[in-house]
């Protein structure tokens, strides 16, 4: 089958490798290049972890997730996953702890608390509240998302895909499976996929309820001197306590990438194609949430803050519809990226009919395994 994808991120591009492997011609449209740098997927490292709090089924999914990388890493011939386990902070009682490690228990997977003096001993980065706690998942790591977006596109060059760069697609005629260009061309093809990440309710505008763009601030930093053996090759950190509201996330110093501040708290606002530059109280929000997690909070020099931007569903699950004859995935809401190569292989078969609509939208939503 011959399958228009519109939109190269992670989820376009992995869905072109999972059609090529399966014997079918997928064909793809970006508005940029490719890879295109304003995507969400484009960035250098992003969090795999299978703590989900109460969504089981993404804790499965998460897991599913790493099997599915390492098909990946085969065909491309090089494995753009450091793990580095997570260290989970937060109050003892946090319900979203909670409900992660049941849900680690449930799958078999091993965590461990760490009581004060081994925090201090195994990561002297950290300094957290004395009324909250530390536990270390051993499951979890950084992806090197770039790399990866770049190795997919280079995969699918090498075996004769198309990949059309700077090529909006400004229509998908209802009646068939086909998708109008900007530059006035229609191309026919047997399915069509809409990957277009935080840009996909200007194709299909009646999302627009359910899909929200939100601006994000991600802040690439040096430890103070002292703590950059702490960071590199550091766990993932996850600090979350829901009664302030805080979820602060950081990914550590791997693969000669430095070390990124962020967090979870949606902004829900801003324009995918406005000016990105980070504005000063965005990247001191970050720096202001670190204070709560990090030992000599004020001592990161900012080496890098970037803009990026997603799209973000109430429930924070994905979304799939049927948009005349397109398949639309919106696998965001800050936490889509893990699954890339997994989510590739379960769209291709949806679109080529391997697996029916309504599973794949059940498992996408998070509610298969749970
Ligand atoms: C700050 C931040 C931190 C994150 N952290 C994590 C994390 O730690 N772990 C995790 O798992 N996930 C994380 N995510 C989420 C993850 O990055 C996204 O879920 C994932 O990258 C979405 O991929 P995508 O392919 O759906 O969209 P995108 O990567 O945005 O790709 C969409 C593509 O579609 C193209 N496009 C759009 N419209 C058109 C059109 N009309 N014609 C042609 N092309 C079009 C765009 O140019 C773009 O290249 C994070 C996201 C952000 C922004």
């Amino acid at each position: 089958m011959r399958v228009a994808i519109v939109g190269a991120g992670i989820l376009g591009l992995a869905t072109g490798w999972a059609l090529v492997r399966a014997g079918h011609e997928p064909v793809l449209f970006d508005r940029g290049p490719i890879p295109n740098p304003l995507a969400s997927s484009v960035d250098r490292h992003r969090a795999i972890r299978v703590t989900y709090g109460a969504e089981h089924g993404y804790a499965v999914m998460a897991l599913e997730a790493f099997a599915a990388w390492e098909r990946l890493w085969a065909d491309l011939g090089a494995r753009h996953l450091v793990e580095t386990g997570q260290l989970v902070l937060g109050p003892p009682d946090e319900p979203w702890i909670e409900a992660s490690l049941a849900s680690l228990d449930r799958l078999g997977l091993a965590h461990e608390p760490l009581d004060r003096p081994t925090l201090a001993r195994r990561f002297p980065h950290i300094r957290i509240p004395a009324e909250h706690a530390a536990w270390f998942v051993p499951k979890a790591g950084a992806l090197l998302a770039d790399r990866i977006c770049a190795d997919l596109a280079r995969w699918l060059r090498a075996r004769g895909v198309e990949l059309h760069e700077q090529a909006p697609v400004v229509e998908l005629p209802a009646e068939r499976p086909a998708v109008r260009l900007a530059d006035g061309r229609t191309v026919e093809a047997d399915a069509v996929l809409l990957a277009g990440g935080a840009w996909t309710t200007r194709l299909v505008p009646a999302l627009g309820l359910r899909l929200q763009p939100s601006r994000q601030t991600v802040v690439y930093v040096r430890p103070p001197p002292g703590l950059e053996a702490a960071w590199r090759d550091g766990p993932v950190l996850t600090h979350k306590d829901s009664r302030t509201g805080l979820l602060f996330y950081a990914l550590p110093a791997v693969a000669g990438v430095a070390a990124k501040l962020g967090d979870h708290q949606f902004t829900l606002g801003g324009d995918p194609d406005a000016e990105r530059t980070p504005r000063a109280a965005e990247v001191e929000a970050i720096l202001g949430l670190a204070r709560h997690t990090l030992a000599e909070a004020d001592g990161y020099a900012v080496l890098e803050p970037r803009t990026c931007f997603y799209t973000v569903t109430e429930d924070e699950r994905f979304l799939t519809e049927r948009f005349g004859r397109a398949l639309v995935v919106s696998a965001c809401s800050g936490h889509g990226f893990k699954f890339g190569a997994l989510l590739g292989e379960r769209t291709a078969a949806v679109l080529t009919g391997g697996l029916a609509f309504e599973a794949y939208r059940s498992w996408l939503e998070g509610r298969a395994g749970a």
